[in-house]
Order: structure tokens, then sequence, then C-alpha cells
């Protein structure tokens, strides 16, 4: 049968991501813009592929603890902004989050992913000194390697974050249109964002990107925000489909069609093929954690132990208190995809490779050095 010429572009663009050559923006944006469920279905396989190129069927389960929601800034799309009176906060003591974080040990997590928002008592009041001595000591506790997302932090506090044992850095631009980034994050400069993830990758931080789906962005934009990510050389890349927030100037926002999002994970590991990609729980809980597998995500991300009175940050309570959001939760939704578990010496081998690779200047090439 003779193929559309949608149909040939589709397979030639599918092909060349499938050798692992450099998809051009405009190839991007035409599989963003994919409507038929055929050829959708293509991309998620050929995005499945090459996740198994590398990983084969084993996923990375990272471990979520909210430290503190008290915020300084103002992002319209934040549930804890600082001017949104319906977000509850608190500021976990320490040993609540040494339980916690424990607790995301013995489940079996391979990462305990330590999320504040740009807490005043960190950056204006007390300086970081106690988060990084908590940073410290979770990491001689449970062993495990910790990310952290504070936000825009000083030079300085980077440095101490190596020093005290971090192997991550995650700051999330949302975007890399400039005038986008200043209505979803007014007040707030996007260089310094671009800035820290340079900084925190020569100080031999792995960094982690994120993009927010569905607030207003072209597919242009994601095109760009990918050629962004290259740059910074990234380890790991979200997206996410925005959830309308009550309290926030956003809150009337149209919901985003999910499609976007699973196109987009789609798209990074056609782009990315050996870095980890999040399949969230922070948007659907464990309904969506499928779809998101399927588009080639090969991390789940947002697991919340219960019982801690913690919060997600976009889903500040979904799946929480049923213990969904846990290892025992989703081993099962793994087992029902042919997916398990990766062992921790699968995820320190990546690690190791993977700071390799920086450390060469490399970026998938295997190349010995
Ligand atoms: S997204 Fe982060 S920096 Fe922005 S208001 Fe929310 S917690 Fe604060």
């Amino acid at each position: 049968m003779k193929q559309t010429g949608s149909q040939h572009k589709l397979n030639g663009i599918l092909e060349k991501a499938d050798q692992e050559g450099r998809l051009e923006r405009e190839e991007i944006v035409f599989l963003l813009g994919l409507t038929q469920k055929s050829q959708i279905d293509a991309v998620f396989e050929t995005a499945g592929g090459l996740r198994y190129r590398y990983f084969g069927n084993r996923v990375f389960l990272y471990g979520f603890i909210y430290v503190s929601t008290f915020c300084r800034n103002q992002c319209n799309f934040c549930f804890y902004r600082s001017a949104n009176a319906l977000s509850e906060r608190y500021r976990r003591e320490a040993a609540d989050i040494l339980e916690a974080a424990q607790s995301l040990a013995e489940s079996g997590v391979h990462l305990i992913d330590l999320t504040l928002g740009e807490d005043p008592l960190y950056f204006q009041e007390q300086g970081f000194e106690p988060f990084i001595q908590l940073v410290k000591a979770l990491h001689q506790t449970t062993g495990l390697p910790i990310m952290v997302s504070p936000g825009v932090v000083p030079a300085d506090v980077l440095s101490d974050f190596v020093r005290a044992g971090v192997s991550w850095y995650a700051c999330y631009q949302e975007t890399h249109n400039q005038d986008l980034f200043t209505r979803l994050r007014p007040g707030q400069s996007y260089a310094a964002r671009i800035e820290n993830k340079e900084l925190a990758c020569k100080l031999g931080l792995l960094t982690e990107e994120g993009l927010l789906c569905g607030v207003g962005e072209s597919a242009q934009d994601i095109a760009a925000s990918i050629e962004a990510m290259r740059l910074l050389d990234v380890s790991q890349m979200r997206a996410m489909t925005f959830v309308p927030q009550n309290g926030t100037p956003m809150q009337s926002w149209e919901r985003p069609n999910p499609l976007r999002e699973l196109l987009t994970i789609a798209v990074l590991r056609l782009s990315f093929p050996n870095r980890l990609i999040p399949a969230t729980l922070d948007v659907a809980g464990l309904t969506g954690l499928q779809s998101r597998l399927e588009a080639g995500a090969n991390v789940v991300t947002s697991l919340v132990p219960p019982g801690f009175g913690l919060a997600g940050v976009a889903q500040n309570s979904l799946d929480i208190a049923d213990a969904r959001r846990t290892t025992a939760g989703i081993l099962p939704e793994l087992d029902k995809l042919g997916m398990q578990s990766a062992s921790t010496e699968d995820y320190l081998a990546w690690y190791v490779d993977r700071r390799r690779q920086i450390r060469c200047g490399l970026s998938r090439e295997k190349i010995a050095c």
C-alpha cells in the first residue's frame, strides 16, 4: 500500500531516532503534532525500544520528601506560591525526615529526592547549614544517592551540597521560552536558573531539568527546550502536565490534554536514549504510570511514604494516605507491564557511567576514556 507523505516522514524520523541520529527541531515539532493513534503508537514503540536498549525492562524508583512547603516565590502555576492562603505550610523536623527516608530506603527506592520551596528560613534567616547537616545525616543513614531540589541557591551552597554527599541537583526551568518563563515565574531570573544548573554540573553534580506541559508552550518551545537540555548536558529530564491549583492565578486554566506530556516523554527518549526520564506519580497517581512508561519513561518518581503527613507537589495528597504511591504499590503494576525494579547495582552502574560521560565531555557516545 502506498504511504501517505505524513507516514513516510514519520517512518524516516523514527528510523533516524532508532539509529540514534539527532532529531532536528522541525522533526520534533512534527512528532509533537501527531494526532493519529497508529502514528502516536509508533512513536511510543520506538521510544520504548530505545529505553529497552539501554535499560532493559528495569526501572529506577525515586522516593520523594517535601521537606518544607514554605516559599518566598510567586510562581503562578504553583500551589505553594507564597500568596496562596489555601496552601498548608509545614517545615518538617530533621528527625521526621530521617525516619521517612529510612522507610523509603527499606522499601527499595534507588534515590531520595529532598524538595523544598525557596524557604525564607534557609534563604534569609538561618542559612542552609541545618539543611546541609540533614542531607549528610540522611546520606549516611540510608546509604542512598540524594537529589536536592531547593530552588536557586548561592554558589557556595552548591559546593556545600557536593561536600555533604549530594549526587543530583534538580532545578526546573519549566520552559525555555523566556517570555513564558516570566509569565510562569514572575520576578525570577531565567538566567540564574540556567547558571545554577551549569555550575552544579561543573561541580560534579548530575542535573535534572523539567518541563511543564499545557501552560501555553508551543511545540517549537518544546523543541527549543530539548536543544537547551542538550547544551546543559542534563542527566534527567522531566515532562509533567500542569495541574490547575486552587488559590492561584492559574486555577481556572483549562486542564491540558495529557497526550502532550506523553509525546514529550517519547520525544525526550528519542533525543536522549540513555538518560533518565521520569514517569511521575504526581499528576495522575498510580493510574498514570502505565502510559508514561509506555511512552519511554524509565524512572518512577514521587513515591511518598504514607503516615508521615508529607505532601506531593502538583497532587499534594493523591494516592499518598492509601499507600499507592509506594514501592509496594507500584511493583504489581510494573509486573503487569513485564517490567521490574532495577537493582541498586544497576543504578550505581548507570550513575558512575554518566559521571564518566560528563567528565569526558561525552554525551551518549560510548568512547573509552
Ligand atoms: S514552584 Fe517552587 S519556587 Fe515556585 S512557588 Fe512553587 S515552591 Fe516556590
